[in-house]
């Protein structure tokens, strides 16, 4: 099996958009708060932005499997305060359900959290828990700066993320560390405030001992990792001067990183530096990058490709890559396969 296990919603029907506009004005005019009630979206109108877009894409590249997840650049956690984040990410959440129930073989549910800054990390647990108990979800996004680009909460080692941490420990079920809309103009939302969240979260790992705490919580860092892989030698040697264990032992039995980058030397070098049990296979597509890479002729987050090209892995090694490691790491996802007789 093909698993990618980076997908968001990004080709949701324009309703979608539409009720968080009137959602945002009510801000200022609390006459104009839409209902979740307001918003309706079709299964047919489902089916059709999933099968044009993600699924066409999924049959033409051979990928057999999504998580899938609410758009991560729309969940704008700085927008309003903890219920206008809670209204959001239920309808989102649910969204993301209803294509995993139209698609069952093809996607299952990963959840946005109703994060605000400055509000209490276990204000997020019970939709947490609805996500997993009862709409099936394997993975939640956890979003280490909800100020989107200020970063005003604390590391992701500080005792405020710790009742999630016990919540996703008890329900087994990884974050992938996933900032969202940049609102500082200073980092553009994709190819910067990504990429440093990315970085950051590691470092911020490397500093703590935050998996002594919690030694079976899992974290993927996406986009690859961000700066990790390429800087390996800088984080080992920091990791030394403040006398850590080796990252093998210190993060590498918690921490996994994403295939989503974008061209061949990039996953040359990942899968070279970064151990083959810590990559998993995914692509975000239709997302950040969504044009057609005119050295190759192919799109740039068609990601399969450079994983069928690297000399670096060996089939066994790819099969782990594809398949294997998500299985593991995400294993509630293991066991809806293998209900499905997968
Ligand atoms: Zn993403």
């Amino acid at each position: 099996m093909i698993i990618d296990v980076h997908g968001h919603y990004t080709t949701a029907p324009a309703a979608l958009g539409a009720w968080r506009d009137l959602q945002i004005a009510s801000l200022k005019d609390p006459s104009k708060a839409p209902k979740p009630s307001d918003l309706k979206i079709s299964d047919d109108e489902l089916r059709e932005s999933i099968e044009t877009n993600q699924l066409a894409k999924m049959r033409e590249r051979g990928s057999d499997l999504t998580v899938f997840s609410p758009r991560a650049s729309f969940m704008a956690h700085h927008i309003g305060d903890f219920q206008t984040s809670a209204t959001w990410a239920a309808i989102c959440n649910e969204l993301c359900f209803r294509v995993s129930q139209l698609y069952p073989r093809h996607f299952i549910g990963a959840a946005m959290l109703p994060q605000s800054p400055g509000v209490d990390a276990a204000t997020c647990i019970p939709e947490l828990e609805r996500c997993v108990k009862d709409y099936g979800f394997v993975g939640v996004n956890l979003n280490p700066d909800p100020s989107g680009g200020h970063w005003t909460s604390p590391p992701l080692t500080d005792r405020y993320w710790y009742p999630l941490y016990e919540k996703m420990a008890e329900l087994e079920i990884p974050a992938m560390i996933h900032v969202s809309t940049s609102c500082n103009p200073c980092f553009h939302t994709t190819g910067a405030h990504y990429l440093n969240a990315d970085t950051t979260a590691f470092m911020q790992c490397l500093t703590g001992d935050l998996f002594k705490d919690f030694p079976s919580l899992k974290l993927l860092i996406p986009h690859g990792g961000g700066a990790v892989p390429y800087h390996w030698g800088r984080f080992r040697g920091l990791a030394q001067e403040l006398n850590k264990p080796l990252l093998d032992e210190h993060l590498l039995n918690n921490i996994f990183f994403d295939t989503c980058v974008y061209h061949q030397p990039g996953i040359d070098l990942l899968t070279k530096v970064i151990p083959v049990k810590n990559v998993l296979f995914a692509s975000e597509m239709i997302g950040a990058v969504r044009g057609v890479d005119p050295q190759t002729g192919h799109y740039y987050d068609d990601t399969r490709r450079y994983i069928d090209g690297t000399a670096n892995l060996t089939e066994e090694e790819r099969f782990l890559v594809y398949e294997g490691n998500a299985r593991r790491v995400f294993p509630r996802l293991d066991a809806a396969l293998k209900a499905q007789g997968r």
